[in-house]
């Protein structure tokens, strides 16, 4: 070990951003216990409802409106009801840990390989941020993985969405799970009735807030392309399903929402 390297050691001991432990190497950011601890998933999975897809094969039937409103599948490398990958999710997009952006496409990359996707004749196309929102956390981290990916698989990223709506932020996740342990109605089937009401006016809101946010940059980037679209989480597919039918609208072939994880 270099002086060097004990003075850092002493002031800022390398511990892992997971469990806080010491961890030896000074260039990691996460311990191998946690990464082991990540589990990567070995399917696609249907955009509405998740079910797992054999391929890209569309086995679910949700209708005409929902083809339109996802036109695309989902390949989530992971889940974001994993602690440490909700960790680590948190860190890079919130705490500003850009560096974990190779991290993160790591778990994407070796998703893509163990499922066997076929990406030939495919290109890369981040899902932009307002340049507001860009400029306050500054970067966009769909495009630090996109980037990243496009290293790795040598397939091109294109700028070819811009963001041209600043949406709020979509509402936590956790607000129906904290209302179901606070619940003490006995009536629980009513109630657990007027909560799915209640959820799907949510999840139309944010179809309603996401409309209109994108624009293409130039049409003749997509028109007969194959798209991987790239995020970092996939929550409601409200986001996604808007970006999609943007790049369908504007001639894109075939879309595949790609991302770190799914909620
Ligand atoms: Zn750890
Ligand atoms: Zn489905």
């Amino acid at each position: 070990m270099k002086v060097k390297d004990v003075f850092l050691d002493v002031l800022f001991p390398p511990i892992c951003l997971n469990c806080q432990k010491h961890i030896e190497e000074r260039n990691k950011l996460i311990c191998d216990r946690c990464l082991a601890g990540i589990e990567i998933n070995n399917s696609l999975f249907c955009p509405v409802c998740r079910a797992r897809l054999w391929q890209d094969k569309k086995i679910c039937n949700h209708g005409q409106s929902d083809g339109r409103q996802y036109p695309f599948v989902l390949a989530a490398a992971a889940n974001y009801g994993n602690e440490t990958t909700q960790n680590l999710i948190t860190y890079f997009k919130y705490k500003g840990f850009e560096s974990l952006a190779p991290i993160l496409s790591s778990f994407v990359f070796k998703y893509i390989n163990f499922i066997n996707l076929d990406l030939e004749d495919y290109i890369i196309v981040p899902i932009p941020l307002h340049k507001n929102r860009e400029r306050k956390r500054g970067f966009n981290q769909a495009k630090l993985l996109a980037d990243n990916l496009s290293e790795r698989l040598e397939i091109d990223s294109i700028d070819a969405l811009r963001r041209i709506k600043n949406t709020k932020p979509q509402a936590c996740l956790s607000g129906r799970q904290a209302k179901l342990k606070n619940q003490k109605d006995d009536n629980i089937f009513n109630w657990l009735e007027s909560d799915n009401s209640r959820l799907k006016t949510q999840h139309e809101k944010r179809q309603e807030n996401i409309r209109g946010a994108f624009k293409i940059i130039d049409g003749s980037l997509i028109e007969g392309k194959k798209i991987i679209l790239v995020d970092d989480v996939y929550t409601s597919g409200a986001t996604m399903g808007e970006a999609a039918r943007v790049l369908k609208e504007n001639g894109a072939k075939k879309i595949i929402a790609l991302v770190v994880a799914k909620a």
